[in-house]
């Protein structure tokens, strides 16, 4: 354990974090990212639409949340993290995009993953908004009702802050252009990861 960075070269053994606003296209490339490199993917809404859909408890639990564009609670939230984790990466090797979303969620899967990077997908907001709004008329995600989508990006501008933070300081992060072609975004990770040291926090 410690803060800086190890810096082993190799192939990268840590855990990658896709992270960026909603419409930042982080579930696309994180879902490329995991078919291409044979890891576990976790997408924390994906999980939670999935529960919904099935009605579990936890899904009762998360919906007025989502509906609101808010965040489920971090105990919530947490709990589900750590048995998805468990379960499928036993080796602590995962692609998780969507967590962590507040610094809570941070100290928590610091407690959860030793090796981490961070992707951080940065796309403009009048772009965001041409996406989801896009997304909104092909996809039909509750969540991406006008309204809502105000919502959650405006919140995604004040949690992420100390999100991002938390990881730049320890060296572990890097921004990337998320516009355009998603083939080219993809090209940009692969970039990014090759020159990212295996990093220890
Ligand atoms: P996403 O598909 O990543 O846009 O997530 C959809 C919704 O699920 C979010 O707007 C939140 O309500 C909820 N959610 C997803 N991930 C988290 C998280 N890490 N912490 C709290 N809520 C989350």
């Amino acid at each position: 354990m410690g803060n800086s960075p190890n810096l082993t070269t190799g192939p990268l053994a840590a855990s990658i974090i896709l992270t960026g606003a909603p419409g930042s296209g982080k579930g696309t490339q994180a879902s490329i990212l995991a078919r291409r490199r044979s890891l576990p993917h976790l997408s924390t809404g994906d999980l939670f639409r999935s529960h919904i859909a099935r009605g579990t408890e936890l899904g009762r639990a998360a919906q007025r949340h989502i509906d609101a564009g808010h965040y489920v609670p971090d105990e919530v939230t947490n709990a589900m993290v750590r048995d998805h984790i468990e379960r499928t990466a036993p080796d602590g090797r995962i692609i998780l995009d969507g967590f962590p979303r507040t610094r809570a969620q941070v100290d928590f899967l610091d407690t959860l993953l030793t090796d981490v990077v961070v992707l951080n997908l940065v796309v403009e907001p009048a772009e965001l908004l041409r996406r989801l709004e896009h997304r909104a008329t092909v996809g039909g995600r509750s969540d991406d009702a006008a309204e809502v989508v105000r919502e959650r990006l405006a919140l995604y501008a004040v949690e992420s802050e100390p999100v991002l933070a938390a990881y730049r300081d320890r060296g572990l992060l890097r921004d990337l252009d998320g516009a355009g072609e998603l083939h080219a975004v993809a090209r940009r990770i692969d970039e990014a990861l090759a020159t990212l040291p295996a990093a220890s926090c």
